[in-house]
């Protein structure tokens, strides 16, 4: 989809003006595109009408070309379609109930685990897992490994239990024991079934959850919307939880479950590893469809410094991890004129991600300005080629820039680090903090 959306706007940007012709000629492309991804077709008819709408509607803003303001109007009805701000989740009752449901292998046993974590790791919560599958031997397992593994505590259900007693008991055994959220991991099936939708009804009477999660493999595309809105219509489901986004699912699911079942996806799953969860972000995602990172709003914000093509010649280096430090100076430069460097950062692709990666590294402004000196001793091929700074060159940057050797080195190394990052992520179709995507 990004590819393709790509090209289209490239061809876009060049017009002087938004006449009818260019616009549905853009229309038309980003229809194709979206519908390659996969997105739902009714979704897609309403999604174009609506761009129409606006875009002709309107006057061309001074600061963007025609090609820049399809763009924008594009990205805000993405962010719209996908459910406008991000939302959190219902803990209010004690505990809370915590529903999650969906098909076999759609990723419910590893989303509980992942919840948890999050739970207890950023809102301080105590979390009790339950596992509520006990159709597959192994499922009830899973789950107490990964509580086990790590140090959450879990019911010690039994496959010869009933699901419905089971989360029932632990709800109980929950109130006893002082935890305040409670995740039902429920069983699943290969495809939506009566029997087991009565189970899930009957479970959802019994706990009265202030949450039920569907989860939805994004992988599989428009089958995830069908079986949402099965879900959705039997249980009245509270949000969606969109795993497997680091594979190569082509994103069109997410712009059509939120439309078709009007529940808001919530968290999405982007890796097997228990830590691999982010919340949401319907304009980061937007952005990482219409494949620019959230270089857009870098765009608006840095218009007065920043021709578009200059951005966009950035944007293309980053994508080639021919990011220089060179260039990273010129981005830190234009951040002094923009004011924050934490939103800047936020702006450039996959570098929320990398901040996150990195450990919550904040760069104040005075580290910056000593980051500036550093890279100002340096000579243009150092910039280029950091891999020619031995010792004694290290030695002579640090006396130009006032700084030691231990500084340059860690600079160096920083750099490298964040290069082979930005390289994974533009080069993996992992989400940049979900688009693969921003904090
Ligand atoms: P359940 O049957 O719905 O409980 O699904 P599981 O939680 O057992 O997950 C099925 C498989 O998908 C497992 O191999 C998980 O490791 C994998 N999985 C779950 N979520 C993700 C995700 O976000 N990314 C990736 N790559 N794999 C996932
Ligand atoms: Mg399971």
């Amino acid at each position: 989809l990004t590819d393709r959306l790509d090209d289209v706007f490239r061809k876009i940007r060049g017009h002087a003006r938004l006449t009818e012709e260019n616009v549905q000629t853009a229309l038309r492309e980003v229809r194709l595109a979206l519908l390659e991804a996969d997105v739902n077709f009714k979704v897609v008819k309403d999604f174009v009408d609506r761009v129409r709408e606006r875009a002709m509607g309107q006057d061309v803003l001074k600061s963007l070309t025609p090609g820049q303001q399809v763009v924008k109007i594009v990205h805000d009805e993405m962010v719209e379609l996908l459910g406008g701000e991000a939302r959190e989740l219902d803990l209010k009752a004690s505990p809370a109930v915590i529903m999650v449901v969906g098909l076999q292998g759609s990723g419910k046993t590893t989303t509980c685990a992942k919840l948890a974590l999050k739970l207890r790791r950023e809102l301080k919560r105590k979390p009790y897992l339950v596992p509520a599958d006990v159709y597959r031997p192994a499922a009830i397992d899973q789950l107490h490994k990964l509580a086990s593994q790590l140090d959450i505590e879990a019911f010690p259900s039994t496959t010869d239990q009933n699901p419905v007693d089971i989360c029932t008991a632990a709800l109980e055994e929950a109130k006893r024991t002082g935890h305040d959220v409670v995740l039902l991991d429920t069983a699943g099936r290969l495809h939506v079934d009566e029997a087991l939708m009565e189970e899930l009804s009957a479970i959802k009477a019994k706990t009265g959850p202030g949450e039920i999660l569907f989860v939805a493999d994004a992988m599989t595309g428009q089958d995830a919307v069908t079986v949402a809105s099965s879900f959705n219509d039997r249980l009245g489901v509270t949000g969606v939880v969109l795993t497997k986004m680091d594979g190569d699912a082509r994103g069109g699911a997410a712009l059509s479950v939120r439309q078709v079942t009007g529940k808001s996806i919530k968290f999405v799953g982007t890796g097997e590893k228990v830590s691999d969860l982010e919340v949401f972000h319907p304009d980061r995602v937007a952005s990482r469809i219409l494949g620019m990172g959230d270089i857009l709003t870098l765009i608006e914000k840095a218009q007065a410094d920043v021709d578009a093509d200059e951005a966009a010649a950035m944007e293309k280096k980053l994508r080639k991890a021919q990011f220089t430090l060179e260039d990273f100076r010129t981005q830190m430069r234009r951040v002094k004129k923009l004011g924050s460097i934490e939103g800047l950062l936020k702006l450039i692709p996959g570098m929320s991600q990398i901040r996150k990666q990195l450990g919550e590294v904040q760069m104040p402004e005075k580290e910056m300005a000593r980051v500036e000196a550093i890279i100002n001793s340096m000579t243009k091929a150092e910039r280029a080629t950091p891999k020619l700074i031995n010792v004694s060159r290290k030695e002579r940057i640090a006396k130009g820039s006032g700084t030691t050797v231990l500084e340059v080195s860690q600079l160096l190394k920083n750099f490298t680090q964040m290069q082979k990052m930005m390289q994974r992520m533009m080069g993996g179709k992992g989400m940049p903090s979900m688009p693969k995507m921003p904090p």
